[in-house]
């Protein structure tokens, strides 16, 4: 135990250092965004090419950074009884406008009669939906539908469970996506599902994947109700996750 607690110790000393670092360099990244801006106003074709580039790098640069600040940040200790469902109405009021943009409609459901309550970070919680849901975004094509949905599953756990028309994921993918920074997107970071599944595991529950190619994709997190924290009910083998 006091090893463990040592390794716990010396993780989170070093967590805390690479997020002041990664602050830093965020301080550093505005301002040579604020300059490349001013540039701009000066800048003949060929440097406006280039500076758009660094624009670019620079968001890249910026979103991978706010992503990683949010791993890095300490968790578990601030657990609290969240209902879950409001939860998933606010990050969909966040993200109706960008799917209403892409032409994808985004639906939600709770097929749970009570209202379901977990114990977690609710800010984390909807950072990791906010994942799942620009995942499922950026899969997905114009005309097609996404859904959020709360299901039961047990008598002591849910299952959120994101679903879309997408693209899917191969064999091999399904293989390397918890995988931290593994991405099959120009401009991504391989930070958002590690971070999801991270938080259901620190809810005491965990995340599957379900997808096809060219079918879609149902990202399912498995969640301990609040109820069945009570009683101790020892977390589910499931076996059809893929
Ligand atoms: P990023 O989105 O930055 O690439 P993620 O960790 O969020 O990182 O996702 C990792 C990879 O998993 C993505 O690059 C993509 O290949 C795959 N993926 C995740 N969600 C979906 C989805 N809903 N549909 C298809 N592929 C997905
Ligand atoms: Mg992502």
């Amino acid at each position: 135990l006091k090893q463990q607690m040592e390794r716990n110790e010396s993780l989170s000393a070093l967590g805390q250092l690479a997020a002041s670092i990664a602050h830093e360099m965020k301080n550093g990244m505005t301002s040579i965004r604020g300059f490349t801006e001013l540039m701009k106003l000066s800048a003949d074709d060929t440097s406006m090419s280039y500076l758009d580039v660094i624009d670019s790098e620079m968001g890249r640069m910026e979103s991978l950074m706010k992503e990683f600040l949010m791993l890095s940040k300490p968790t578990g200790k601030e657990q609290v009884p969240f209902p879950l469902f409001r939860s998933i109405c606010e990050v969909v009021t966040i993200m109706e406008p960008q799917c209403m943009q892409r032409g994808i409609t985004i639906y939600k459901d709770n097929h749970v009669n009570a209202e379901v309550t977990v114990v977690g970070n609710p800010q984390r919680m909807k950072q990791s939906l906010i994942n799942l849901i620009k995942n499922a975004i950026e899969a997905s094509d114009s005309g097609s539908r996404l859904m959020i949905s709360i299901e039961n599953y047990d008598r002591g756990h849910v299952l959120l469970a994101v679903t879309d028309e997408g693209k899917g994921m191969t064999e091999l993918q399904l293989k390397q996506v918890f995988m931290p920074f593994f991405t099959t997107k120009r401009d991504g970071t391989g930070l958002g599902l590690p971070f999801a599944l991270e938080t259901a595991e620190l809810m005491g529950g965990h995340l599957f994947i379900k997808s096809m190619p060219d079918k879609g994709s149902r990202i399912e997190m498995l969640l301990p109700s609040a109820a069945a924290e009570a009683q101790e009910t020892p977390a589910e083998e499931t076996s059809n996750a893929v």
